[in-house]
């Protein structure tokens, strides 16, 4: 006997989302026949019933917030709704010191040598986050993340994360925000810079083995987070506006470092990575050189971060990855 084939309307989700959910399904039950057309997930009698139930609690989770930012049925942010947002928290008063020191930069070719270069430009980028953000400690922590930190964020399980110390199983930085977790007591802002270390196959210009980040690191309630994340949004436009190359902040993902399709697809439902990407025409691709992470109470519950009625807080950062931003500054300077 043939079972019936039935269908899943997925043409409320953009065509990535869509693509994910057939991922996922495809895992989950790989015994059974999934396909996806004209939008729709076509698949057995047998699973119908309980995927369509599933489906719906995904599109709950997608149309949150969907419209405040993003196109239509799109993962790329709207831009008129972007400088909406410049806006409503008057940052138009900043577009002038952003463009300045993009344009300050994007002359300087090779002629500093790099590391100049960067700290240069870290410095007025500091200083441009200062005047935008309430920053209550500003940190440079040296390249090494301690033993405890090290252990409770499972660098060890991290491929990408590199061992410094074989018998202390210590790393090198990951991310500059790991640094504040055992630290931070209550609601705060810290601004972190430093050396990041990447265990990669291969090296590029924009994928270093080492390379310097500034990072905003967050931590409050869920709305004052949603308030932070749209100042970040707004940033982002500006800076892109200011570099001069066609880019896009849209929604992103981690399936680069995992392969957890689950995983990718609530971060993608919760818009929680937001990335600016520029496009370079030197190497035809776009590269993402400021990212925006909404963390949840992930850490907060790994290192106990609680509020005085035991509540975890949440917790978001934000990275300027210094060496390319100063790359991109470069090709855009050459064209
Ligand atoms: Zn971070």
């Amino acid at each position: 006997m043939v079972s019936e084939m039935l269908s899943v309307n997925l043409a409320s989700f953009p065509k990535e989302v869509q693509k994910l959910i057939l991922e996922l399904y495809k895992q989950k039950y790989c015994n059974e026949e999934i396909r996806l057309e004209d939008e729709q997930l076509h698949l057995n009698d047998g699973i119908h019933q309980l995927i369509s139930r599933e489906v719906s609690a995904l599109q709950a989770i997608w149309s949150k917030n969907k419209d405040l930012y993003f196109k239509e049925k799109c993962i790329d942010c709207d831009p008129e709704k972007l400088d909406n947002l410049v806006g409503k928290y008057g940052l138009e008063r900043i577009k002038n010191s952003v463009n300045q020191l993009m344009l300050r930069y994007k002359n300087i070719g090779n002629q500093i040598s790099t590391l100049n270069v960067l700290d240069e430009f870290n410095r007025g980028l500091s200083n441009i986050l200062l005047e935008i953000f309430q920053v209550d400690k500003t940190m440079q922590p040296i390249d090494i993340l301690d033993e405890y930190s090290s252990e409770k964020l499972r660098l060890d399980s991290n491929q990408g994360a590199l061992l410094s110390g074989k018998i202390n199983k210590t790393f090198y930085n990951y991310a500059l925000c790991h640094h504040c977790y055992s630290k931070v007591k209550s609601h705060t802002i810290q601004m972190v810079t430093g050396n990041c270390y990447r265990n990669e196959k291969d090296y590029d210009r924009f994928r270093l083995p080492k390379f310097k980040m500034t990072e905003l690191v967050f931590f409050d309630s869920d709305n004052q987070l949603a308030v932070l994340k749209e100042k970040i949004m707004a940033l982002f436009k500006i800076m892109g506006d200011s570099i001069g190359l066609k880019y896009r902040i849209r929604i992103a993902n981690d399936s680069f470092i995992t392969n957890d399709v689950e995983r990718i697809l609530y971060q993608v439902l919760n818009k929680s990575k937001i990335e600016l990407e520029v496009y370079t025409p030197i190497e035809d691709k776009y590269i993402s050189i400021c990212s925006s992470n909404y963390h949840g109470s992930y850490f907060s519950q790994k290192f106990s971060i609680t509020r005085e009625d035991k509540s975890y807080i949440q917790s978001m950062c934000v990275g300027f990855g210094l060496n390319r931003i100063i790359e991109i500054l470069k090709d855009a300077g050459e064209l």
